[in-house]
């Protein structure tokens, strides 16, 4: 039986921008909650002081908000179990190391860096996986004050149960198998006294009533110590499920090598928050439903289930596939929203929703919109080559012809077609190529019966006039 879902999270640390990679972890967190309607938690684990900054923060929060992945508890909304942010966290985890030595659990490693360095040499070369050799877990009470009182550095390091075997089922890669002694007395507090991650991240899932983590298999190794870690603290342990890594074209985890870009860049570069979104929810997870599809819809469909084994191979075509759907099913504030800085000097307010309806299936980006929006509404047109060749080819007669019968259908595309057919007895690409080249300046885009009245009679008459003279 598969437990119930109450809680998820996204747990961020803020050393970064938001990128392809850990969004996905966001977005997989957020269609299991709501599949389920339990909470999703955004929680920073800013605990590496040197390496996290605000600035990341606020803007890991604004990317979410942008793609509508809000949360119902953590950073800004708050909620029972804060505070969200484990830099304020301190006294939390202190209470924990505390209760961890006090009860023999953990125990000062005095430990200098190059003797650590040279034991993990020592034992690679003996073909043994590298642990902690234990040298500090056995000092006696003087002995550890005699160092402090030196002022020696030290860590703290959990003291793992002899021989134990640390199961647990992997929501995405089933059954794991780990034993105590292949991982070693490991480091919970750093020399500088500060929590090292995966125990905050341990204790705080267990605080804040996770229960369900899913994150990126690089953390599966962390699974086992962490479980050792609240089983000792009787605390209670989430579901663990391990996602595979996001790669390039070439195997290798992706990079900005690979061209990825981060979410704020790729908003700059003007893709739509559902494109990402769906593109996303299908990297690693599969849906029966082919179509574009809301982030309710989704989430609905989202199954632990799903998701998949095998790395997850990124394909900016792909994207720009989602793209294209997402200006298509845009609703047209949104889309206006979308073009208007780039269009708004050209299109007159009366005319912006027959324009966003022409072109929309012909823009993958606003500069597009921008481009269709000079054709249809700035007085100068220039042709392309490919558009003068044909003109050239259809010859004067025929703009001459089609300066008559735009006089008679100013609007209407289909009458203005039939009208010149029957005038110049051309059809088919014949008829529409040139009229198409000589109103537009090109040889395809969006329906020439939605243009038509936006281009204006003034401008056809003009644009036809000008192709009379060859
Ligand atoms: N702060 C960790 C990270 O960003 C979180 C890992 C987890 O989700 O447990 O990788």
């Amino acid at each position: 039986m598969t437990a119930a879902v109450t809680k998820t999270r996204f747990a961020p640390s803020p050393t970064g921008y938001l990128h392809i990679g850990n969004l996905r972890t966001a977005l997989f967190n957020v269609l299991l909650a709501r599949h389920a309607r339990a909470t999703f938690m955004l929680r920073i684990e800013d605990t590496d002081e040197m390496r996290s900054h605000e600035q990341y923060q606020l803007s890991l929060q604004e990317d979410l908000a942008w793609l509508g992945l809000d949360w119902q508890e953590g950073p800004v909304v708050g909620g029972a179990f804060g505070p969200y942010r484990q830099a304020e966290r301190d006294s939390i985890y202190e209470k924990y190391f505390v209760a961890l030595e006090t009860r023999g659990l953990a125990y000062p490693c005095f430990c200098s860096e190059q003797e650590l360095k040279m034991a993990r040499r020592a034992q690679l070369a003996g073909g043994k996986p590298p642990r902690y050799s234990g040298k500090c877990a056995g000092l006696s009470t003087q002995e550890v004050e005699a160092r402090l009182a030196q002022g020696l550095p030290f860590v703290l390091r959990f003291r793992i149960p002899q021989d134990k075997a640390i199961t647990f089922n992997d929501l995405v890669r089933g059954p794991q198998n780990f034993r105590s002694e292949d991982i070693g007395d490991f480091i919970i507090r750093r020399n500088n006294g500060s929590p090292a991650f995966f125990f905050c991240n341990a204790i705080d899932d267990a605080l804040m009533q996770v229960s369900h983590v899913v994150r990126g298999e690089d953390h599966l190794t962390n699974t086992p110590r962490q479980i050792l870690l609240l089983e000792a603290l009787q605390l209670p342990i989430p579901h663990y499920g391990h996602i595979t890594l996001i790669v390039g074209h070439d195997g290798t985890p992706l990079s900005k090598r690979h061209g990825s870009r981060n979410i704020g860049q790729l908003r700059e570069a003007g893709f739509l928050p559902e494109a990402i979104i769906n593109y996303l929810a299908r990297l690693g997870h599969t849906y029966d439903n082919p179509a574009f599809m809301t982030l309710e819809q989704l989430a609905a469909d989202f199954s632990i289930a799903r998701l998949g084994r095998s790395p997850a191979h990124y394909d900016e075509q792909q994207l720009l596939h989602w793209q294209r759907e997402a200006v298509a099913h845009a609703d047209p504030a949104a889309l206006w929203q979308w073009v208007s800085g780039d269009v708004e000097n050209l299109v007159p307010q009366a005319q912006q929703q027959a324009f966003l309806d022409a072109v929309r299936h012909n823009i993958v980006f606003p500069e597009e919109a921008r481009h269709w929006a000079g054709v249809i509404f700035a007085d100068d047109l220039a042709l392309g080559e490919e558009a003068r060749q044909a003109v050239r080819q259809a010859g004067s007669a025929f703009f001459q012809a089609a300066a008559e019968a735009v006089e008679h259908h100013p609007h209407d595309f289909k009458a203005l077609a039939n009208d010149l057919k029957q005038r110049t007895g051309k059809k088919g690409r014949d008829l529409f190529l040139p009229l198409r080249a000589a109103l537009t300046g090109e040889l395809d885009g969006p329906e020439m019966g939605q243009l038509l009245p936006l281009i204006s009679q003034r401008r056809a008459r003009q644009r036809l006039a000008a192709c009379i003279q060859q």
